[in-house]
């Protein structure tokens, strides 16, 4: 597994691996896959408009946003990324896929901070993710699997507040000979059920949301050439040996990196 690469033809960059919980060395979750020339990225948590730039890459190259889901560890950078488009003069327009019941509050808070669609300069085209139901563009796949992520707040807070938006995703991608996958966050091991019916190339796996003897069990002896872990609760994170050894103990020959910011990994 390679952490640093100059021009790789697919890769995954990490702007930031951070879970919910203010983090002094980690940004909130973005990540940018890229296969060939296309380029999309994966969330927009806080951070990314720093970490957009110091990655040198044009404003215009970014071909479609995914949104996970509406926690603002993963869309709380999205506005500001938006200005910075706005600003860096993008003319492509973009593509945004995200939870349906997200869009108008994205659209409102878009609105409502000046960056509305006849001053940015290109089109934005909101795009409702489902279940099941691929994205497709030359040679490529993205297909979004819903997670239980927000099912419990769904159940004890949807009829009280009926404009929360409860949906949450991962997303299986393939193309270019490859298939990588993106577990967003889990609220359960068989949320990675849907992503490891075939071989992958890499996991980019979230390590939050359920006990890691039990993240680690659902992912031992899958054939997966390589994981890297983000979004790992804080306690993980304050002491990432444990975690690597608990990991090195459970997953054997599979290999795996917990991911930093700005870490790039090719596949
Ligand atoms: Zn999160
Ligand atoms: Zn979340």
């Amino acid at each position: 597994m390679s952490r640093k690469t100059s021009a790789p033809r697919s890769g995954l960059t990490c702007f930031g691996v951070g879970e919910g919980w203010p983090c002094a060395d980690r940004n909130h979750s973005s990540f940018l896959f890229r296969f060939g020339d296309l380029h999309y990225l994966f969330d927009a948590g806080d951070g990314l408009s720093s970490t957009y730039k110091a990655s040198g890459l044009s404003y215009d190259r970014i071909d479609r946003v995914f949104i996970s889901h509406m926690h603002s560890d993963h869309v709380g950078g999205f506005s500001l990324f938006v200005q910075g488009l706005w600003l860096e003069k993008r003319r492509r327009a973009l593509p945004v896929h995200m939870p349906g019941q997200g869009i108008p509050a994205m659209r409102a808070w878009l609105q409502a901070t000046g960056l509305f669609e006849d001053l940015v300069g290109f089109p934005i085209y909101w795009e409702p993710l489902a279940e099941n139901i691929p994205i497709r563009e030359a040679g490529m796949t993205i297909l979004p699997f819903h997670t239980s992520h927000l099912d419990s707040l769904r159940q004890a807070f949807q009829k009280k507040h009926k404009s929360t938006c409860f949906e949450a995703f991962s997303f299986l991608i393939e193309g270019h000979g490859k298939r990588v996958a993106y577990t967003g966050d889990i609220g359960r091991a068989s949320d990675l059920d849907p992503l490891l019916k075939e071989p992958l190339d890499l996991l980019l796996c979230e390590a939050s949301h359920i006990p890691l003897p039990e993240l680690l069990a659902k992912l031992r002896g899958r054939p997966i050439r390589q994981i890297v872990f983000t979004h790992l609760e804080r306690e993980l994170w304050s002491d990432k040996s444990r975690m690597l050894q608990e990991t090195k103990a459970a997953l054997g020959d599979i290999p795996f990196v917990i991911a930093r910011d700005g870490d790039e990994y090719t596949f």
